[in-house]
C-alpha cells in the first residue's frame, strides 16, 4: 500500500471520484456537465438535509471563500453579529466579519471546550444580533459545537445562524431544515471527498432574503444575487455563464455526492448512514487512542469531532512523532492552534477512507509504532490493532 493521507483535508479520494476528474476539461456548456451540475445541486439539499426551498451554491474556490461568501451576503456594515468561538477557524470568521464592518461579540470557552447553552443565551441577549456564526467542527481543536442548540437559540432570538462546516459537512450530523439553520458551508477537500477547488454552501430562504435587504452588496464574485440565476439555470438543466465553473470538479462532485447518498450502515441509508459510519469509526479511533495511553485535546468525548482526532503528545514527546508516523506510511498533521501548536497532533478520519479497514488499521499501527520508536514505555506491540478491531466489531 502506498502512503495514506490522514490529515484533516485534503483526504484520501475514492477511485470513482478520481476517475471523474482525471480527464481533459469539458466545456461548462457540455450537456453532461450541465446534468452533473444540476444533479449536484439537488444532491446537496439531500446531503445538507435542507428544505426544498433552500438554495445551494457551488463556486470555484476554497473553504475560506465559502466563509467569506456567507459573511458578506447576510451582514451589512454596522450590524451586530455573535461569534461562537472554538478556535483557529472561528478566529478567521471573526476577522472576516470585522473586515465586513460588522460589530462583533464573541463567546468562547477554554481551548478544547465549547461555550454552553447558558453562556450563548446570555450573549444573545446582550444586543440585537443579525446573525450568529459558529464553526461546526473547529479543525484546530477537534471540538464540535452543538449546532442544533445554536440554531434553535438563534431562531428564538430572531437571528440568522451560519455554520462553517468545512471539517464537518457529510461527516457530522447536520439537519439544516429540522434545526432551522440558515447557512451551512464547506470546501470540497474535507468530508465530501474531493480535491480542493470548490466552495459550497446551502442558504435558507431567510438567508436569501437577508442578501436582498443589504445596503452594501457583497463583492460581485461571491454575491448570492449574481450567482442565483446561474444555479437556477443549472438546476433547470439550461446553459448559463457568469464565471467559469471548475468543470472537472463538478463532474467529480456529482460522483462524490452520489457515493455519500448510496451509503448503507445497519438500517440507515444515505447521508444518515454516512454520518453513522463516521461516528462508528471515530469512536473506535478514540478507544484506540485511550488503549495507547493517549489523551484527546477536546475536553470530553461528547464534544470530540467524528471527522478528526486532536491528540495530546505524551509527556516528553513533540513533533518528531509526526515524522515517525510518516516514516510508517501514514501522513498525519501537527498542531494548528497557535497557543498549543507544539502540544498535540491531528489524525483525520473522514470521507471514503472510513470504509477502508486496511488504511485505518495501518494508521493506528503507525501511531503505535511511532510512540514506541520515540521511547514511550508500556505499550505492547499489537495493542492498537486489537483495540481498534474490537471497537469496530461493536
Ligand atoms: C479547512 C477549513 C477551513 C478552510 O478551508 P480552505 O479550503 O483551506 O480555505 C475553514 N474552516 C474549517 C473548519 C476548516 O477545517
Amino acid at each position: 500500500m502506498t502512503e495514506v493521507l490522514m490529515i484533516p483535508g485534503p483526504i484520501e479520494i475514492s477511485e470513482a471520484v478520481q476517475r471523474a476528474y482525471s480527464i481533459a476539461p469539458p466545456s461548462h456548456l457540455a450537456p453532461h456537465v450541465i446534468e452533473a451540475f444540476g444533479r449536484s445541486l439537488e444532491r446537496m439539499r439531500e446531503v445538507w438535509c435542507a428544505s426544498p426551498d433552500a438554495q445551494p451554491f457551488v463556486i470555484a474556490g476554497s473553504g475560506t471563500l465559502a466563509m467569506e461568501m456567507a459573511a458578506a451576503n447576510v451582514v451589512d456594515p454596522g450590524e451586530h453579529v455573535l461569534v461562537v468561538n472554538t478556535g483557529y477557524f472561528s478566529d478567521r470568521m471573526a476577522e472576516m466579519l470585522r473586515r465586513r464592518g460588522a460589530v462583533l461579540t464573541e463567546v468562547s470557552a477554554d481551548l478544547g471546550d465549547t461555550p454552553g447553552e447558558e453562556e450563548i443565551t446570555a450573549a444573545l441577549e446582550s444586543a440585537d444580533f443579525k446573525a450568529v456564526f459558529a464553526t461546526h467542527v473547529d479543525t484546530s481543536t477537534g471540538v464540535r459545537v452543538d449546532a442544533e442548540m445554536i440554531s434553535r437559540l438563534a431562531t428564538a432570538h430572531d437571528a440568522l445562524s451560519v455554520f462553517d462546516g468545512v471539517c464537518a459537512t457529510a461527516g457530522e450530523a447536520f439537519e439544516m431544515q429540522a434545526w432551522g439553520a440558515d447557512i451551512y458551508l464547506t470546501g470540497s477537500q474535507k468530508a465530501l471527498g474531493l480535491p480542493a477547488g470548490l466552495a459550497l454552501l446551502v442558504a435558507s430562504k431567510d438567508a436569501m432574503a437577508a442578501r436582498e435587504e443589504l445596503d452594501s452588496p457583497p463583492p460581485m464574485s461571491i454575491d448570492f444575487h449574481q450567482w442565483l440565476p446561474i444555479m437556477n439555470a443549472y438546476e433547470g438543466r439550461g446553459k448559463s455563464y457568469f464565471a467559469t465553473p471548475a468543470t472537472t470538479m463538478i463532474l467529480a462532485l456529482d460522483v462524490a455526492l452520489g457515493e455519500i447518498l448510496d451509503c448503507t450502515h445497519g438500517d440507515a441509508t444515505g447521508i444518515a448512514a454516512r454520518i453513522a459510519q463516521h461516528e462508528h469509526v471515530a469512536s473506535a479511533m478514540r478507544q484506540t487512542w485511550a488503549a495507547l495511553g493517549l489523551e484527546l485535546l477536546p475536553a470530553s468525548g461528547e464534544i470530540a469531532a467524528n471527522t478528526l482526532s486532536a491528540i495530546r503528545y505524551p509527556e516528553g514527546v513533540g513533533a518528531e512523532l509526526v515524522g515517525e508516523i510518516s516514516e510508517r506510511g501514514v501522513i498525519v498533521a501537527g498542531g494548528l492552534h497557535p497557543e498549543l501548536k507544539t502540544e498535540y497532533f491531528r489524525v483525520g478520519h473522514m470521507g471514503d477512507v472510513i470504509t477502508r479497514r486496511d488504511a485505518l488499521i495501518k494508521t493506528v499501527e503507525a501511531v503505535e509504532g511511532a510512540l514506541i520508536a520515540v521511547g514511550v514505555e508500556g505499550i505492547s506491540p499489537g495493542t492498537a490493532k486489537a483495540a481498534f478491531e474490537a471497537a469496530l466489531a461493536n
